[in-house]
């Protein structure tokens, strides 16, 4: 758009808001809590020197709160959501062989995890939700499937009604990746209850962050001691007993624990979770109620609007160039606003286009004769690429105000009243 067009929007500019989630609001709660470890000496989980039930008091409530939050039984913290997924993986015995589905619109991890365990990543299409579209699981499960992933992509719960019996019948387990949507719900539950194990990340662009951190919740207890052992070493130490009784053997795991004062952060930052939640979705409603009938944008479907993090609005034109130049407009008006967000597909990825692992003799895709091999190749996503190359995402944040809000709304409304032709026939 020429600035000519600009000129002639009935919009006085704005100064562009911050972005910012769980970031945006660290205070005196989290210094508190940093304090109280840092003054307590006691930086470790597993203080030898005191009893069990007074170990690690900071993990220990994080992970209380969060089952109680989440609707769990058991929570077990740990160094990161990609170290959360590994965990999960290897405590449902993902490895070499084995195949998971998982959506080709995901973040590096989504991949790369599975691709660490040995197992191979099996790509799926996303749907206009922009989480995996019902019956792939049913398109892609082989005898070697073990599990699915599921993605719930930035703020929005997948459609589980749907996918969890698809799942199940496929005889799959499911493991939920709730790195961007901490505590949003579908139908009234949180995700990450839904399947065997879910996953959360504490990373700096989360909507609840320590800089780094993660989480897993499964109410499965032999999930939770394999999890447990898997991050500690292969160890099962007394404070898990308190939790669940050990059954299992020791093995050969990793070592992804938890520090107190990343959990004092992320304890902090857990409290304010649905705070955070409440207001993105208020605002992201004050805009939608501006929005929602114009013609020529086309919403992200959400299966549940009651439940989502409501910190991304997203709306698909109609094509590439369109978004580009309706995305352009916005930031010509100080609108933020991204053509992506972060996410890319898997296939387009470095890891991908080499497939190489850190050693050939792991790598998942070494049967593989020809290399990209049919589904691995954005021709095989013709519903992903669809709809991911022409959308507009409006991030929202903790220091955005009602006022922006109702800013953003009504450039929106100016700039597809200046577009509309061009919205309408598309091109
Ligand atoms: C951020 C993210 C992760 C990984 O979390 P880290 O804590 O950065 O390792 C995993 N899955 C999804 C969907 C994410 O967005």
């Amino acid at each position: 758009m020429s600035n000519n067009t600009l000129s002639s929007l009935p919009i006085t500019l704005r100064p562009r808001p911050k972005v910012g989630l769980g970031e945006a609001v660290i205070g005196r709660e989290e210094e508190a809590l940093v304090l109280e470890v840092l003054r307590s000496k006691r930086l470790f989980r597993y203080s030898y020197d005191l009893v069990p039930s007074e170990q690690g008091k900071m993990t220990s409530t994080l992970e209380r709160e969060a089952c109680k939050l989440m609707g769990s039984r058991f929570a077990l913290a740990v160094t990161s959501g990609t170290a959360a997924l590994e965990v999960c993986l290897a405590a449902l015995e993902v490895g070499p062989g084995d195949e998971v589905i998982v959506p080709a619109w995901s973040w590096i991890s989504c991949f790369t995890a599975i691709v660490r365990l040995g197992a191979r990543p099996v790509l799926a299409e996303v749907d206009d939700t922009l989480n995996l579209a019902p019956g792939e699981i049913t398109r892609l499960a082989s005898p070697k499937t073990k599990a699915v992933l599921i993605m719930h992509y930035q703020g929005v719960a997948a459609d589980m009604d749907v996918l969890v019996p698809e799942a199940r019948s496929a005889g799959l387990r499911i493991l939920e990746d709730c790195a961007q949507s901490p505590g949003a719900t579908y139908r009234g539950r949180r995700v990450g209850t839904f399947g065997d194990m879910g996953i959360y990340s504490f990373q700096i662009n989360k909507s609840m962050t320590a800089g780094e951190g993660g989480l897993l919740v499964t109410d499965d207890a032999r999930l939770y001691e394999r999890a447990v052992r898997m991050h500690d070493l292969g160890l099962y130490r007394p404070p898990h007993e308190l939790q669940s009784a050990s059954r299992l053997p020791a093995f050969c795991g990793a070592q992804y624990r938890m520090n107190e004062i990343t959990a004092a952060v992320a304890l902090a930052q857990l409290r304010k979770l649905d705070g955070i939640r409440a207001h993105c979705r208020r605002l992201s409603s004050l805009i939608l109620d501006k929005i929602s009938d114009l013609p020529g944008l086309t919403f992200r479907k959400i299966p549940d609007p009651a439940g989502d993090s409501g910190f991304e609005i997203y709306f698909y034109l109609a094509t590439h160039e369109v978004a580009t130049a309706f995305s352009q407009a916005l930031h010509e008006r100080n609108v933020n606003c991204a053509r992506t967000t972060g996410t890319y597909c898997q296939y387009s990825r470095d890891y991908c286009i080499t497939r190489a692992v850190y050693t050939e003799r792991m790598s998942p895709f070494r049967d593989f004769a020809e290399w990209p091999a049919a589904g691995y190749r954005s021709v095989d996503f013709p519903k992903t690429e669809g709809l991911v190359h022409r959308f507009v995402c409006l991030p929202l944040g903790m220091l955005y105000t009602p006022e922006d809000a109702d800013y953003i709304g009504e450039t929106i409304r100016a700039v597809q009243r200046e577009m509309e032709p061009v919205l309408l026939s598309g091109n």
